[in-house]
């Protein structure tokens, strides 16, 4: 590396990040999960693994011991909609070597992958072994199921990984808020369609819903509550079950539809029956968002899992809520992958628009380094948002910690050497789009974080 290079890398290095988003179990969930390699194949490389040809039911064997926390979990961001069946004989009974067969040869496929690239760091750097391979499955397991304690999350998301704060992506408000401040999600009050789920609605807010107002009032009611316990935005995950175009519908069209739901048995309406309500819904969830200044994350591009609707996630159906609401703060995610050059046209256009980079590093190094080359090229540097870890489990955000500040520091040495940047500019912009962005959008108060130690 040449000295300009480990000069802005120190820098990149020194900064303590504000993690735009996490999932994180709690560190209790994850003490309960973590018991062998198993354990890291949650999401993301298993999904990898599933292309790569693994039968699903095999997968589960394979991470069958931390199966019952990770299945809810991933049940409930809405990654998964019901846990897969487990083949015969079950996880369980299988030996660790029986389960590591069974994942070698579909390992072998993706371990070069950005998600398989992230969980190699996470091993080498957390559990001190090199890679995962048939001489070093059982010293891993051995190791992670060691890792079990109180202060595992503080070790890895403050001490290794250098995260001040992560945005954590959850229903609940009820996080570690020396690590995370709380994202809330309002989609089911757009996706109520059966009476029962318009009764669960009324236990959370302790109100009657009888009509759409009634509606609208208990969602104004939980969003004041969640905001009053501390969440610092709305995120907006419904791009994995339907198109992001939100026409604008009539009260009285969407008030049909409401009343409809009190005629179904349980199935709910169709889809198609269903639209009015919930695109009128998630209007007034903006229009709650702005109201109060509160900033609004929303999923674009590619959906973890497979076998999903791309097209849905297109961050170019957006468009109109981008136009309608001006006073609003859309934080697009993901890079909107691979809608890369739609997203950063959008974030160049729209004032109301912030262009956020997570997930991506580890879906495409290489796409990640080139969108944030056009990133600083296009968008105003305030409007950047570059690392955040997207995992359930703590290691995966280590690792994706890692492969951003390579790339940001590759990234910002290039336009040091061709001339774009001083070497001030370089460590100024690190400093924005990796902690100072988020911060200034969020409201947080970074006082009680401190940066990276050294
Ligand atoms: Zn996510």
């Amino acid at each position: 590396m040449s000295d300009l290079a480990m000069r802005i890398s120190d820098a990149v290095n020194a900064v303590g990040l504000v993690d735009t988003h996490e999932h994180l179990l709690s560190e209790d969930e994850r003490n309960r999960a973590a018991h062998d390699f198993g354990y890291l194949f949650p999401h993301y490389a298993s999904s990898d693994l599933i292309s790569a040809g693994m039968p699903p039911g095999l997968l589960e064997a394979v991470r069958a011991t931390a199966r019952p926390v990770l299945v809810e979990r991933m049940a409930r961001i809405g990654w998964i909609r019901k846990p897969p069946p487990m083949v015969a004989p079950s996880g369980a009974d299988l030996s660790l070597e029986e389960r590591w067969a069974a994942l070698e040869p579909y390992w072998e496929r993706i371990r070069h992958t950005g998600y398989g690239t992230c969980l190699r760091l996470a091993i080498r750097d957390l559990f001190g072994v090199q890679g995962l391979d048939k001489t070093t499955y059982q010293r891993l397991s051995a190791a992670i199921a060691a890792s079990r304690r109180v202060g595992w999350y503080r070790h890895v998301l403050q001490e290794k990984a250098g995260i001040a704060v992560s945005l954590q992506d959850d229903y609940r408000t009820a996080v570690d808020r020396a690590l995370f401040a709380p994202m809330v999600r309002l989609e089911h009050f757009a996706c109520a369609t059966t009476r029962g789920d318009l009764r669960n609605i009324e236990a959370d807010t302790d109100r009657s819903v009888h009509s759409l107002v009634d509606l609208v009032e208990a969602m104004h009611a939980a969003l004041d509550r969640y905001l009053f316990e501390g969440a610092v935005g709305i995120k907006i995950g419904i791009a994995y079950r339907r198109s992001l175009r939100f026409e604008k519908v009539a009260h009285a069209d969407a008030e049909r539809t409401f009343a409809r739901l009190f005629d179904h048995l349980g199935e709910g309406p169709s889809w198609a029956e269903a639209r009015p309500l919930q695109d009128y819904m998630f209007h007034r969830i903006i229009q709650a968002a702005v109201e109060r200044d509160v900033p609004i994350q929303i999923h674009t591009g590619l959906q973890e899992g497979n076998g999903n609707v791309l097209e849905n996630s297109h961050p170019l159906h957006l468009t109109n809520l981008c136009l309608e609401y001006g006073r609003a703060k859309f934080d697009l995610f993901h890079g909107g992958y691979p809608f890369m050059g739609e997203l950063l046209a959008m974030a160049k256009n729209f004032p109301n628009v912030y262009l956020d980079l997570c997930w991506l590093y580890i879906i495409s190094p290489s796409a990640g380094a080139r969108m944030l080359h056009e990133a600083i090229e296009t968008v105003p540097s305030n409007k950047i948002f570059a690392f955040g870890g997207d995992f359930i489990i703590p290691e995966g955000a280590y690792g994706h910690s890692l492969m951003a500040r390579r790339i940001v520091s590759r990234v910002l040495a290039e336009k040091v050497t061709d001339g774009s940047l001083t070497e001030e500019d370089a460590a100024t912009l690190a400093q924005r789009i990796l902690r100072e962005n988020a911060a200034t959008l969020y409201r947080l108060k970074l006082d009680t974080h401190g940066q990276k130690p050294s």
